[in-house]
């Protein structure tokens, strides 16, 4: 249920407020990232508790960049116009948002595979 508010706010709690340098607190998002929408639609399946436990990092390499690019910023609303990070002069020195970073977390901590990735896409699109 990607609408439901009580849903949406627990997303809000694990990916905007701790990942996500572009989250305002007062500002209310019409639009958001294809990173959160993604994170919404496989919630079910991720372990919260060590989710909430989780801590921003920066990674050093983007060792998942390839793959990321394909399930969160190939369907992104802010691919085209706004986001720096997916800019095509992108340099790795703009900063992805909080979707992004905590999928990239997930992947590197094992909590969640390619496949796994691979397979919500096929079922959004199936
Ligand atoms: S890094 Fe940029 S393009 Fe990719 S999902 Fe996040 S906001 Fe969208």
């Amino acid at each position: 249920m990607p609408d439901d508010p009580a849903r949406k706010l627990e997303a809000v709690g694990l990916i905007c407020r701790p990942f996500c340098r572009f989250f305002k607190e007062d500002k209310d998002e019409a639009l958001a990232c294809e990173g959160f929408n993604f994170i919404m639609r496989v919630m079910d399946r991720l372990p919260l508790e060590r989710l909430r436990n989780l801590h921003k990092e920066i990674p050093a390499q983007f060792e998942h960049d390839t793959l990321l690019k394909e399930v969160l910023c190939n369907r992104c609303e802010f691919l085209i116009d706004g986001c720096d990070f997916r800019d095509p002069a992108c340099d790795y020195k703009a900063e992805p948002c909080g979707g992004y970073l905590l999928l990239d977390t997930l992947l590197r901590e094992e909590l969640i595979t390619a496949g796994e990735l691979r397979q919500t896409l096929r079922e959004k699109s199936g």
